[in-house]
């Protein structure tokens, strides 16, 4: 198998299952992204999912309220989420897997690394919910924590943006494209790709990240075969 990549864990905002909605999950971008992680899958690349919530709640956003109980319903937006994927990569004939990181039983499996590693070695994708189950963290910042539990070697994150820029490329026809950066680049000159708690934890356990546009075609397999098409951050 001549692939990049064999062991990846793509993390998708919620904003990017919401398409140009920007409010819940859009069927045809959900279809669309189940495609592209069926196609890698079928590769046999283990793929692994973390999925954001902020198409539906985001705890800093919930205001009036306590940010612990905001953040507990952010994580169930989470949920939605990896519901909603599921059911698609299911839809074409792509076996798939939520994991949550707060027990939801009725409605998928709790998390377990050992249970998640069998799952990736079977071929099955598997989606984590909850974030990391605790409030006052990210989904960026679950996305470093399980890439390095399962041994992942990049971080997929699949944006509404082609790579990572110096500003805002709507906003500014002159904002610079990168092409590689290291984490110490995005902490020096403030680039907005994660939060700084994820990129301490994916440089202090050496996971790279790759950062590349959800749109526009068969991208993911475009990433896993090594084609350069958005920012390599190591
Ligand atoms: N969240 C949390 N702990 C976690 C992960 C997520 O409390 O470990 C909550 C937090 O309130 C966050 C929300 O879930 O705002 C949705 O996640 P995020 O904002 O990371 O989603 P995205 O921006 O990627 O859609």
């Amino acid at each position: 198998m001549a692939v990049k990549y064999r062991k990846v864990l793509i993390k998708l905002s919620g904003e990017a299952l919401a398409g140009d909605d920007k409010f819940g999950v859009n069927p045809e971008v959900t279809l669309d992204t189940a495609k592209q992680i069926k196609e890698i899958s079928d590769l046999g690349v283990q793929v692994a999912i973390v999925v954001g919530g902020g198409n539906f709640f985001r705890g800093r956003t919930g205001e009036g309220l306590d940010r612990a109980t905001a953040d507990y319903m952010g994580m169930l937006a989470t949920v939605m989420n990896s519901l909603a994927l599921q059911d698609v990569l299911l839809s074409i004939g792509c076996e798939a897997k939520v994991m949550t990181a707060i027990e939801i039983r009725d409605m998928a499996e709790g998390y377990s690394r050992r249970k998640a590693l069998d799952y990736l070695k079977e071929g099955k994708v598997v989606i984590f919910g909850c974030g990391t189950g605790s409030p006052f963290f990210s989904t960026d910042t679950t996305a470093a924590l399980r890439a390095a539990e399962i041994g992942a070697e990049v971080i997929l994150l699949a944006k509404n943006v082609d790579a990572v820029y110096s500003a805002d490329p709507k906003e500014d026809p002159d904002a610079q494209r990168y092409t590689e950066l290291t984490y110490m680049d995005i902490v020096e000159k403030e680039l907005r790709v994660m939060d700084l708690t994820a990129a301490t934890l994916c440089k202090d356990n050496g996971i790279n990240l790759y950062v590349f546009g959800l749109r526009g075609g068969h991208n993911m397999m475009k990433v896993i075969n090594g084609e350069n098409i958005g920012t390599l951050i190591h």
